[in-house]
């Protein structure tokens, strides 16, 4: 689609912290409270009310810069970001501008011609807003519970080259910050949402082209959708002679089009100073190694560790551990069958299938999985019996094996039935099996289906197999 043209993109992704109350009062965060009933007068920004910052909200943040490789500044400070917009009570936002808590960072991102690093600009705290609700009736209202819940901003460095790119790195991130305990990253409660930042050049140019800014996407197919549009639509301007204006874009998942919002602000329009009332921010030697120790086993680690204790290939560890729920579920049942190569392959087969949502959650407990897996192991049932007994235990605490058990479902390997029935399948059949023995060996596959069926689906195919060949030779 691009042709002669590169694609280029930074990313601003911001993050909601994990914390029961909100940066700079005792107000709780929970989302989906009724409106106006989580706020105070220090996250309204009433005349006179002073911020104090919740200390947890530093740990999150460096915890998040540390597992993404960054530089932890020892002294930041807040800064107040003005501008005025209804659901923004004080018209000015607490974030930070020259002294960010972290920078410098990275992220190494599997592509199709291997591995590449993506620069993390920085990482800063600041509050969210408030949000606006339109009724068709009363018109638009505003919810300030949002006002005031803690955020991080990630930015990258304009390392990104494609749609593949940024799935593979939002991936990642998200499934670091999970990791690290610091945020859930719902992207369906707003708890994980980029603005992506797309220009074009010819390839070869060394100077980046004028980029528009595409605001608040929240989910991964919308940030795809966008990307592909953005870039076609940049490539045909130039292409036609028409310069791209550096501009604040929005998404429209309905048709699936960017359309323009506003010109873009720089920073000198917002007017950014320190915030007078918030003391500057130290981080110590002794935090960071408390916070440093507290971080669990991230991603990469637990990869490497699938790939040298269970023998599963780097691939399917890869794809195992970008959910940790997914991660936790094949440790657990890796401590309770040999057979980890079989639950790998059921979870990267048959659960990740149930998962297409991001915020959607397992439903099989480690035993039901760890038996399945046994019960394949040892060529009790097959595998089409598996997939057909996970369906019905989805979401369920029926007991895998009771089910076989019960439903006579075990598998058949007796070679004196089996026999019989490739028999019947060879007499009823004739035509695949001239065409298996005039050279077309994937007729076979025709006949083993048909065996099958002769067994209710609980013949044991290789053997099946194995028979039918020797009859056929
Ligand atoms: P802001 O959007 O607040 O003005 P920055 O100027 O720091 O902030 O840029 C934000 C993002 O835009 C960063 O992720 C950066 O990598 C990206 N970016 C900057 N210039 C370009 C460009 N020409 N093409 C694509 N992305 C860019
Ligand atoms: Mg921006
Ligand atoms: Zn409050």
């Amino acid at each position: 689609m691009t042709g002669e043209y590169e694609v280029v993109i930074g990313l601003e992704i911001h993050c909601e912290l994990k914390t029961k109350t909100k940066i700079f009062c005792s107000c709780p965060t929970d989302f989906g409270a009724e409106p106006n009933t989580q706020c105070c007068p220090v996250c309204m920004g009433l005349p006179g009310a002073l911020p104090v910052l919740n200390r947890l909200i530093v740990e999150y943040a460096v915890k998040a810069g540390l597992a993404t490789n960054c530089t932890i500044a020892s002294r930041s400070k807040q800064d107040r970001k003005n501008y005025f917009y209804p659901d923004l009570p004080k018209a000015y936002q607490i974030s930070q501008y020259d002294l960010p808590l972290c920078e410098h960072g990275y992220l190494n991102i599997e592509t199709g011609s291997g591995a590449k690093r993506i620069g993390i600009t920085r990482i800063h705290i600041e509050e969210d807003a408030g949000k606006l609700v339109h009724d068709d009736r009363l018109g638009t209202l505003v919810d300030m519970n949002r006002c005031g819940v803690p955020l991080i901003e990630i930015v990258t460095e304009p390392d990104l080259r494609s749609a593949e790119e940024v799935r593979a790195f939002l991936q990642k991130l998200r499934a670091i910050l999970i990791y690290t305990g610091v945020s859930d990253c719902k992207m369906n409660k707003g708890e994980f949402r980029c603005d992506v930042n797309l220009s074009v050049r010819k390839k070869g140019e060394s100077t980046l082209g004028v980029r528009t800014e595409i605001k608040n996407l929240n989910s991964f197919s919308f940030i795809i959708s966008a990307i592909e549009y953005e870039s076609k639509r940049q490539i045909d301007m130039l292409e036609s002679g028409d310069p791209v204006i550096q501009e604040t874009r929005r998404f429209d998942p309905a048709t699936g089009k960017t359309y323009s919002m506003r010109t873009k602000e720089n920073a000198d329009d917002y007017r950014y100073f320190p915030d007078p009332d918030l003391a500057p921010i130290e981080v110590t030697g002794d935090m960071l190694r408390d916070w440093r120790a507290s971080i669990p086993k991230l991603p990469d680690e637990r990869k490497a560790e699938y790939v040298s204790q269970y023998g599963i290939t780097a691939y399917d560890a890869e794809m195992i551990v970008s959910r940790i729920e997914v991660a936790d579920l094949f440790e657990r049942c890796a401590a309770l069958t040999t057979h980890t190569k079989i639950v790998a392959n059921l979870i990267i087969t048959e659960v990740f299938r149930l998962l297409e949502n991001d915020d959607a959650e397992v439903p099989f407990s480690p035993e039901q999985i760890a038996s399945l897996a046994e019960m394949l192991g040892t060529g009790r049932i097959n595998t089409g019996t598996a997939k057909q007994v996970l369906k019905e235990i989805a979401g369920t605490e029926l007991d895998p094996e009771t089910i076989v058990k019960e439903r006579g479902l075990e598998q058949v390997s007796d070679i004196a039935l089996l026999e019989k029935v490739v028999q019947e399948v060879l007499e009823e059949n004739p035509k695949p099996a001239n065409d298996y023995r005039s050279g077309k060996t994937a007729a076979i596959q025709a006949l083993i289906g048909k065996a099958m069926a002769k067994t209710n689906g609980r013949g044991n195919a290789v053997i099946i197999g194995q028979l039918l060949k020797k009859q056929l030779s």
